[in-house]
Formats: structure tokens, C-alpha cells, sequence
């Protein structure tokens, strides 16, 4: 028995570890037709070994769930780091104290050709390819390899990735090594690479550009506002082309589930369950909690799970306030609960390859008609319930 013929193909998270650990090269990553990578067989002759379903994080058996003990809201002070950053920058932070102690950063970022690949770098000055959420599925390529490569020459090593990935390099590492921090985030899910190319292709074109002429992507430009967050795709004759949240066609296509990977609607490393050093995510609901660390330019919320990281993040540089575990996690519902499979989503993939990303995508994200007629209603009934002004004598 080997991972395929254990794991159904709609649980494989794509994290390559299977492929990574076997010694005999029985297993290859083959993308499927939306350039989702699945493992498969290779014409070698598999012994059986049994490695590749024990680093499998879809197998391993569910812990029982432990509560986080310390949570932070945390605000980077450098103000152009954290605008850079998708919340409040605690990435840049750790990454920069691992290159200073002469450490290699693990973590996801462009390639020449605008899809999104785990690499590593050791110069402070790669960090800002590195930095920022980027909606899309990483290709991790051969990066558990490398990093072992690296603890085991002694080197520190940060490694940065979605749940399942950091679960799948623990289990492929198989030990703890004093060197090695893993953070992971709290994920809605990642979209389909060949989603993501086809947006961009037809982005492009509309606004008379070429993928040649992008000089840099982000999918959570703040400079406007960090809870109405924007697409924005800056040309190198410095044409920008940018859309928040609820008008971009490719952001509401995700957060309507539209195109995640299969496995993300049925999680198997949600809940902490990666057993990351911490976890951060956006600590949305802030302004409720703690006003004075919002400026609407962005917080994250930390989990720590390993308390020496505490330590690292106590630094003149960071903002921290000590939070209650409960007011993140009611906020945050991708912490807990996989995202829900729109019921359209096989429609949709069967179809928007040879469509107009922006026309195609409308049929599926547009509220239905009762949810278009009850919001109307509720603002009827909201207007009318408005006290009258006080007329003055
Ligand atoms: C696909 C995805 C879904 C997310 N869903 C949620 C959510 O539902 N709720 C929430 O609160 N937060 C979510 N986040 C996390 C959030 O957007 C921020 O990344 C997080 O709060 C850290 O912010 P930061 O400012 O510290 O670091 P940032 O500078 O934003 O750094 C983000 C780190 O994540 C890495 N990264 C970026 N894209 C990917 C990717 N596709 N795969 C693996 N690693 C990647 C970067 O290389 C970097 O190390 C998600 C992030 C991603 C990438």
C-alpha cells in the first residue's frame, strides 16, 4: 500500500511530501487540469516502505484540540513594513531576525512568470518577495528537502506556509530540531493556480498590458484601508490597476469559494492542528477589543504555541497586547471550519477557461434575487426607523 491508494484524491492537499520522502522516486507531482498538483505513480517499483503515508497530513490521526495559551495583537512599527505586509508584519519580524543570525527563510513568493513558488533566500534584501498574502496554491517544490538539508548543517531555518504544508514538514522531518521555526496562518483555502493565470491574462489585456510589463503584484494593498483591502497590479511604466475586495472579480471568486483545492473543503489541519511554533492571522473585530492598537493599516493576531517565540517577539520594534483566545477565534471562523464548496464550483471550473474572466465569474458571485430583495427591505426598514431630527423652535 502507498498514499494513493490511501488518500482519495479530493483529501491530497498537494503538499509533496510523499514525493519528497520516498527513496526510490516511485512518486511525481503531475498538475491536474486547473494546475492543482496531485501525486502519481512513475514507472519505478515501489518497496512498500511505508514513508510515504506516514508523512501524509491527511492520515495522521486527529490530535485532541489544545486551546492556545498565549494570544497577542501585535502591530509591526516600522509603518512600511507593515504596509507591505498583509496585517500587522509578524512575518517580516521573524524573518529578519533569522537572516540576522545568519538563518534561511522559507516562505512564498512570485516567480518570473507571476505564479506563486515556495523558495528560500538568506538576503535581507529578497524579504519583500517574500512578504504579503498571495491567494493562490504555492508549488512547495523540493523545499522540505531543502530545509532539512539545511537544520541538519546546523543552520536556522524559518519556515513560513499554510497549515497543511507546516503539517506535512513536521512529518516529514519526523524530529524537532532546536533551529527550526514554523509559522502557518489561518487559511480560507487556496485557489486554483490556472484561475489565478486566467484572471491575470484577462486583466492584462483589458487594461492594455502584457504579463511582461508587470513590475509587481499584491493582493492586500492597504493604502486606502486595510479592512477594504485591494488588489493592485503596478505596470513598469508605473500604470496601476487596482480593486478592492468587494468589486475585484478574482478576490470575490475566492471568498465565495469558488475555486479553492478540493481538500480545503474538508481541512485536515485546521484547528492548530499543523502544531506550527504560531500561528497569525488578522485579528479582524480589533476596533472592538482594542481600539488603541487600530489604525486600520493592520493587526495580526498571534497564537503562540511554543512560548520561546515569545521572547523574540518582545522587541522594541513590535507592538503587543496580550488578548483573549476567544475574541480572535469568534472572529475567525477559518480557524475552526473549512470554507464551504460553492455549489456552482464544478460548473464554474468546467467552464472559465475559454470565458471572460470578469463577464463569466458575475453568474456565479452575483446575490441571489430573495438576498438582493431582503437587503433592499432591510434598508427600506432601516430608513424608516431612523429617529426624525428634532425640529427646533
Ligand atoms: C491563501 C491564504 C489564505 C488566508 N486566509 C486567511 C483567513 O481566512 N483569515 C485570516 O485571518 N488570515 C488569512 N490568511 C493570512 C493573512 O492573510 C496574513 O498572511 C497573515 O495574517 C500574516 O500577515 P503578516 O502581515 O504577518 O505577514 P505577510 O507579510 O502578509 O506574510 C505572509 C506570509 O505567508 C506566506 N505566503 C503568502 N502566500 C502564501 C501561499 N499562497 N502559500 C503559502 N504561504 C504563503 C508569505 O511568503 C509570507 O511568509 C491567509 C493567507 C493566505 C496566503
Amino acid at each position: 500500500m502507498n498514499v494513493i491508494d490511501s488518500v482519495e484524491r479530493k483529501d491530497c492537499c498537494g503538499c509533496s511530501a510523499c514525493v519528497q520522502i520516498c527513496p526510490e522516486g516511485c512518486l511525481e507531482m503531475k498538475a491536474d487540469r486547473h494546475s492543482f498538483c496531485f501525486p502519481e505513480l512513475t514507472d519505478r517499483s515501489c518497496l512498500d516502505c511505508g514513508l510515504c503515508q506516514r508523512v501524509c497530513p491527511v492520515l495522521e490521526k486527529d490530535g485532541e484540540f489544545v486551546e492556545p495559551q498565549e494570544v497577542y495583537a501585535v502591530r509591526n512599527l516600522r509603518e512600511q513594513v507593515r504596509m507591505k505586509s498583509s496585517s500587522g508584519g509578524v512575518f517580516a519580524f521573524l524573518a529578519g531576525r533569522v537572516l540576522d543570525e545568519g538563518g534561511v527563510v522559507f516562505a512564498a513568493r512570485f516567480d518570473s512568470e507571476w505564479r506563486v513558488v515556495h523558495d528560500c533566500t538568506e538576503r535581507a534584501e529578497d524579504l519583500p518577495r517574500f512578504m504579503g498574502s498571495k491567494y493562490v496554491q504555492s508549488d512547495i517544490g523540493d523545499c522540505f528537502t531543502r530545509a532539512r538539508d539545511y537544520l541538519k548543517n546546523g543552520r536556522r531555518v524559518l519556515f513560513v506556509g499554510t497549515p497543511c504544508q507546516i503539517k506535512a514538514l513536521r512529518l516529514f522531518l519526523n524530529k524537532p530540531y532546536d533551529k527550526l521555526t514554523t509559522v502557518d496562518f489561518v487559511c480560507h483555502g487556496v485557489p486554483s493556480p490556472s484561475v489565478w493565470r486566467k484572471y491575470l491574462e484577462d486583466v492584462v489585456k483589458k487594461n492594455g498590458m502584457t504579463l511582461e510589463d508587470i513590475q509587481d503584484i499584491t493582493f492586500r494593498n492597504k493604502d486606502v484601508s486595510w479592512r477594504r483591502y485591494s488588489v493592485m497590479i503596478r505596470a513598469k511604466d508605473r500604470t496601476i490597476v487596482r480593486e478592492d475586495l468587494y468589486h475585484n472579480a478574482y478576490l470575490r471568486g475566492f471568498l465565495k469559494n469558488l475555486y479553492l483545492r478540493p481538500s480545503c473543503h474538508d481541512c485536515h489541519a485546521r484547528n492548530f492542528s499543523s502544531l506550527s511554533d504560531i500561528t497569525v492571522c488578522d485579528f479582524w473585530g480589533v476596533d472592538n477589543y482594542h481600539a488603541q492598537i487600530d489604525d486600520n493599516k493592520g493587526v495580526s493576531a498571534v497564537f503562540v504555541h511554543n512560548p520561546s517565540l515569545l521572547d523574540v517577539l518582545k522587541d522594541e520594534q513590535m507592538m503587543l497586547l496580550k488578548t483573549d483566545f476567544r475574541k480572535v477565534y469568534a472572529a475567525n471562523t477559518s480557524i475552526s471550519l473549512s470554507a464551504k464548496k460553492h455549489a456552482k464550483r464544478e460548473e464554474y471550473l468546467d467552464n472559465f477557461s475559454d470565458r471572460n474572466f470578469e463577464r463569466y465569474i458575475k453568474r456565479f458571485i452575483r446575490k441571489s434575487f430573495s438576498k438582493r430583495v431582503k437587503r433592499v427591505v432591510r434598508r427600506a426598514v432601516a430608513v424608516l426607523r431612523k429617529p426624525k431630527a428634532v425640529r427646533r423652535k
